[in-house]
């Protein structure tokens, strides 16, 4: 068997959750390696909307989700991470008073004084249409995310859907495509109303189509669709000539192998925790950012940073503890500024 990778604290995911917890651990000593299923750090930033504005970051008016990925990673540098990508945690057994012995799907093994799930919502997946044969055109000319904007640069768009991913892409690539339809099967939108605002505002300009029907057919050769044949809401057929089409119906997230962890769960899939350190119902083990679950609990980035900073601080307790933990401002504390490098 392989000899374990000894750590601190072992971080399941590398969404910005999981990023920023390892600033708020190095802040305090505390060593981190994370593991992520994804082949890319950031993930849902990374995965599903990199090149999207993000304007609800703390003291950053405005920045992309790729941006604040990017800002994160610059941020936790000092601290020296390990990230272990494209390996997804499946077993994590307690061996110690707290001693966890973590095991991923590559075999690679791990023993932590303390876990920190920011597992989002498990390993992510798209909903796919029920469109048949659309698996052949998958990755070749259908879409379910959007990792460059360029790559669609003067194509014929469909969208199909009426989420906040469907209208935001919409107004997104419609400056880039050669034209661009917005499919929707009716006439109300989940989305944000200033988006659908925005939307049919460049419906009325001419500058897109938006149309009410659902895709009964793709019809292309070799992975690259030609048309898609469209039912209207009265029976009736007809085709949207298209390069690209990029269906948002939403995503299964598939809580994965945390439900075998003998952690306590909300739902079944969520994991209830305290606000004083966001801990799950395993002493040692801590749960933060979308996998979460507590009264008024917000899916929200900066939520998942405020439970990073507290976890923290209860963390440093089973990692050191025989030490006393003294609160200090990076502002002033001269410490902290030679951990952080700029000292
Ligand atoms: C289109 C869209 C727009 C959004 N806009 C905003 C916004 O403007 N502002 C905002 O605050 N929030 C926004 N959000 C929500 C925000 O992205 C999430 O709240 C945030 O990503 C949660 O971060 P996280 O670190 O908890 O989890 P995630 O970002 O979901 O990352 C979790 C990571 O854990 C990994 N993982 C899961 N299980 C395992 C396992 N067993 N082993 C290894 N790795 C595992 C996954 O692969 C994933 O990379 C948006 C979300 C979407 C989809």
């Amino acid at each position: 068997m392989n000899e374990p990778i000894k750590t601190d604290v072992l971080i399941i995911g590398a969404g910005p959750c999981g990023l920023f917890a390892v600033f708020e651990l190095g802040l305090l000593d505390m060593k981190a390696h994370l593991v992520d299923i994804l082949d890319k750090i950031g993930g849902q930033c990374a995965e599903l909307y990199p090149e999207k504005p993000i304007y609800d970051i703390p003291g950053v008016p405005f920045t992309t989700a790729h941006g604040l990925v990017d800002a994160l990673m610059a941020q936790i540098k000092p601290f020296g991470p390990t990230f272990h990508l494209q390996e997804m945690v499946e077993t994590i057994e307690k061996v110690g008073d707290p001693l966890f012995r973590v095991k991923t799907d590559q075999g690679k093994l791990f023993e932590a004084k303390v876990v920190l799930i920011a597992a989002g919502g498990g390993s992510f997946q798209p909903k796919r249409p029920p469109i048949p044969g659309i698996e052949a055109y998958e990755e070749k000319s259908v879409f379910y995310s959007v990792r460059k904007m360029e790559a669609f640069r003067d194509q014929r768009i469909l969208i199909v859907g009426g989420g906040d991913s469907a209208l935001d892409w919409t107004l997104n690539l419609a400056p880039i495509a050669s034209h661009l339809t917005l499919l929707h099967r009716r006439e109300q939108f989940r989305a944000a109303p200033d988006s659908v605002n925005k939307m049919m505002a460049l419906a009325g300009e001419g500058k897109i189509d938006f149309v009410l029907g659902q895709v009964s057919a793709l019809e292309g050769e070799g992975g690259r669709i030609a048309k898609a044949i469209v039912k209207r809401n009265d029976g009736s057929d007809f085709h949207i000539a298209c390069d690209a089409l990029l269906p948002f119906f939403g995503l299964t997230m598939k809580l994965g192998p945390v439900a075998d962890w003998g952690i306590e769960l909300k739902d079944g899939e969520l994991i209830p925790v305290d606000t004083a350190a966001f801990e799950s119902s395993v002493p040692g083990i801590f749960a933060i950012g979308d996998i979460n679950w507590y009264p008024g609990k917000l899916k929200l980035i900066l939520c998942g940073f405020h439970e990073a900073a507290l976890a923290a601080q209860k963390a440093y307790h089973y990692v050191f503890p025989d030490k006393r933990l003294v609160f200090q401002y990076t502002t002033s504390s001269s410490s902290l500024q030679k951990k952080l490098g700029v000292r």
